[in-house]
């Protein structure tokens, strides 16, 4: 668990996703040695990648990323069907954020949150200090102006975070991720999405057996019909994993 714990990388049709063999190991990964990593944490499925390849702004943000995940079922398929000796599981974002907080809130490491409606991010502040008694530097909810935008980096770099978490949806808090690494390149960045609307249980997540069973995204499709477009995308990565063009 030292700091030079290694995660084996796997290429997915170009993109270099780290297998972690579970959450445990992720967040001990990014937890070195109590030193929290910097750099950006970015969940990488199908959706995003078949996004990625038509689309060269989210394409160089993600090549730039610097730890992508294995967060849909779909990625961790393929990575076991190009690499059969693999052990990588699937680390859902919506899991993985909690347990970092739950983290940052033991250590005390500073935590700055972007995102989400703001009775939601209210919600989710109150929930981690009671909880967790999370060390919360600093908070945005996620519908401001671009001048406030501009002032909000500035108040990110200011505030001595440690972690900083973006739920704007994607590509939308990767843009914002990026540009506030720029500036300040001191934290460890994750896009989180509707992650603050599951927290505070606005959102459901679909039932555990059904994640287990790797169906979550078939739970989704079933509870949000409308969701068949973004899902139909889906059935070019099916052509790729069939083809064994991963
Ligand atoms: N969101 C936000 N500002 C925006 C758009 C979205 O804060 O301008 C928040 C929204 O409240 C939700 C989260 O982003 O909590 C994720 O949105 P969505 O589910 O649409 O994105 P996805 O995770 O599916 O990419």
């Amino acid at each position: 668990m030292g700091s030079n714990m290694l995660i084996p990388k796997y290429d997915v049709r170009g993109f270099k996703i780290f297998g972690f063999r579970d959450r445990d190991q992720t967040i001990n990964y990014l937890f070195d040695n109590n030193q929290v990593k910097t750099g950006t944490l970015v969940a990488m499925n199908a959706e995003k990648l078949l996004t990625a390849e038509q689309d060269t702004e989210l394409r160089t943000l993600l090549d730039n990323a610097d730890y992508l995940y294995a967060d849909g079922i779909s990625m961790v398929n393929a990575i076991g069907r190009k690499y059969p000796q693999a052990e990588v599981s699937r680390v859902a974002g919506a899991d993985l954020w909690p347990a970092l907080m739950q983290r940052a809130g033991q250590q005390n490491t500073p935590v700055f949150l972007v995102g989400g409606k703001p009775e939601v991010l209210t919600q989710t502040e109150e929930k981690l200090r009671m909880q967790w008694n999370v060390n919360i530097v600093g908070s945005q909810d996620g519908y401001f102006t671009a001048e406030q935008r501009e002032t909000l980096l500035t108040r990110i770099a200011a505030s001595g975070a440690v972690i900083v978490t973006v739920a704007l949806g994607s590509p939308k808090q990767e843009i914002f991720i990026r540009d506030c690494y720029q500036l300040y390149p001191n934290a460890l960045y994750m896009g989180v999405g509707g992650t603050y609307d599951v927290f505070t249980g606005r959102a459901k997540r679909a039932p555990k057996r059904w994640q287990d069973l790797g169906l979550e995204w078939l739970y989704r499709l079933l509870s949000q019909p409308s969701r068949i477009g973004r899902q139909l995308k889906l059935l070019r990565f099916a052509y790729y994993y069939y083809r064994g063009h991963l």
